[in-house]
């Protein structure tokens, strides 16, 4: 197996869920590597784990700063990705973190991801006879810098910068939020089984009901034709309860 094959492999486990994969041999190794050695120092910035009274987007963007270095994601990015579209959206979608593309542009879902999630979003709408784009939706990550060879966020990593997401959803308040992919369904529901098991499926956040449903980068791997149907259908109900 060459290293394309070994990394689509991984890419498809992880799509699956599972997080965790390691050789007999080597459990002692890696429990030691260096990703695994304590766990990055927060730096003195206070993270309010409430949202404060009358918080704004505004607000959570200044808190976090334009240098924030409280996670080891800001040794490798370009720009903090905060989110995008309409603030007052009755929609949230969360995705899981930056990419290359995000990640130069300093905006969410941009590459070849975000253009299926911009197609799903719109063509879903158009044939449903619900009026609304992208921009007329708001789009967020999880983690807001982007991790290392897009690498899945680490649980600190999450807890530190899902701070902010919390607020941005507080501050919403959408009528509800469709969680994209395994990171953001862990992140907001703390749970911990596959997308496959959870997606089409209403859970809550807080009060607000949540969608899972599959991530657009695992639904671009050519093996994933049932896959996308099932997205598609996830996405129609979401539009629908958000805008009929
Ligand atoms: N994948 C994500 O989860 N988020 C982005 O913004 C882009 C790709």
């Amino acid at each position: 197996m060459n290293v394309d094959q070994l990394r689509e492999r991984l890419a498809f486990y992880r799509d699956l869920g599972v997080d965790e994969i390691y050789r007999r041999e080597n459990v002692e190794q890696a429990i030691l590597s260096p990703v695994n050695q304590g766990v990055f120092l927060a730096s003195s910035a206070a993270i309010p784990s409430l949202a404060p009274d009358g918080d704004t987007l505004l607000k959570i963007r200044q808190d976090i700063g334009d240098d924030c270095r409280r996670c080891r994601l800001c040794e490798g990015r370009a720009k903090i990705v905060f989110g995008s579209g309409n603030e007052q959206s009755g929609l949230v979608f969360v995705g899981e973190g930056p990419g290359a593309d995000e990640d130069a542009q300093g905006l969410p879902f941009v590459g070849r991801a975000g253009q299926l999630l911009t197609q799903m979003i719109e063509n879903t709408a158009s044939k449903e006879g619900i009026p609304i784009r992208r921009p007329d939706v708001y789009i967020c990550n999880v983690v807001k810098c982007r991790p290392p060879e897009n690498r899945a966020p680490q649980p600190d990593e999450m807890e530190i910068c899902g701070q902010f997401l919390f607020r941005q959803l507080s501050a919403i308040q959408p009528r509800a939020i469709c969680a994209l992919g395994a990171t953001a369904a862990r992140a907001l529901l703390g749970r911990k089984e596959g997308v496959t098991r959870m997606r089409g499926n209403w859970y809550k956040w807080r009060d607000i009901p949540l969608m899972v449903t599959y991530h657009p980068s695992y639904l671009l791997r050519p093996y994933n034709q049932d896959a996308k149907r099932e997205a598609w259908d996830d996405l129609k109900k979401v539009l629908h309860f958000v805008y009929d």
